[in-house]
């Protein structure tokens, strides 16, 4: 909710709460013209930061808008805002952009109409116990369906609908798949699994969100001396996995404790990935506020 601590930048001004910043005549209002990024601060630490801040600007030009704010001007703008907060509650981190207007019959956004603003709200970091995970019934949309390659808002009922109906069946989260029946991510993550002391995860095809910590975390592996294969997998090797996780910024790192009818210990493979990614964030991830 919007509870907890929260400051926006909107307009060269930082302000607490939830300001109204969009209207009823706000394209994003009607035709859902929004963009965002997650990224977290916890323990002095912002990892990856300049990524984020690099993936919304792609994020507001696949969607029609205009990347206005230079992602070093992003980050400095988080520094600026975080150094407000007191640092013992982990931060959010969520830049956006919206359409004002529209061009013709008002259905593209208007670039020139674009805004842009910085959230910064406290959330504390969960300590992943694992979730459980169901197939979905519903799909990812394809690259020529939907702009797949933003972060954008619009995307995301398609993850509500599938999270909605995965928790109806008792599971925390929906594995979803691509139109050819490949899986591609949860509704909010991406996710590997575990086979022979291999890893696996699904190759980027358009249809999900090559996350950066998806990436960070293969990265790390590999130059760990685990294999990586990024290739196309189904909901079947899942199953026959030895271990399965999830990766996003908001948690990094999580454990799979459930797929379908089948139990999965947090294993071997998932501890090394979060260890790294902790390693890496202590090494390079720290950021002066
Ligand atoms: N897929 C989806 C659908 C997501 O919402 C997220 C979270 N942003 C991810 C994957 C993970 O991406 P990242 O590691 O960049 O946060």
């Amino acid at each position: 909710g919007n509870d907890t601590r929260t400051l926006t930048f909107f307009d060269g001004q930082w302000a607490e709460g939830n300001p109204g910043l969009i209207g009823p005549r706000s394209h994003a209002m009607w035709l859902g013209s929004t963009v965002f990024d997650g990224a977290r601060w916890f323990d002095g630490l912002a990892p990856d930061l300049e990524l984020h801040c690099q993936r919304i600007n792609r994020s507001a030009v696949a969607l029609g808008l205009e990347a206005t704010v230079p992602a070093e001007e992003i980050v400095r703008l988080t520094k600026e805002g975080l150094g407000r907060f007191d640092g013992k509650t982990a931060v959010y981190i969520r830049p956006m952009y919206w359409a004002e207007d529209g061009g013709y019959m008002g259905v593209p956004a208007e670039p020139t109409s674009t805004r842009f603003c910085l959230c910064l709200y406290e959330s504390p970091m969960i300590s992943p116990a694992g979730f459980s995970l169901s197939v979905s019934p519903f799909r990812r949309p394809t690259p020529e369906t939907m702009p797949t390659l933003a972060k954008a808002g619009c995307l995301y009922p398609n993850s509500g609908r599938a999270i909605l109906e995965a928790r109806s069946r008792g599971f925390d989260n929906a594995l979803m798949r691509d139109m050819l029946g490949n899986v591609v991510e949860t509704a909010t993550s991406n996710v590997f699994y575990a086979k022979d002391g291999v890893v696996y995860t699904p190759a980027p095809n358009g249809c999900f969100l090559n996350g950066i910590t998806r990436q960070r975390v293969i990265a790390l592996l590999r130059a760990d001396g685990v294999e990586v294969r990024e290739m196309n997998v189904t909901a079947n090797d899942f199953l026959a996995a030895d271990e399965i996780f999830s990766t996003g910024n908001h948690s990094k790192v999580v454990p799979v404790t459930k797929f379908e009818d089948h139990s999965f210990q947090p294993g071997p493979l998932y501890h090394r990935s979060r260890e790294l990614y902790w390693a890496f964030a202590k090494e390079f991830g720290r950021i002066d506020v």
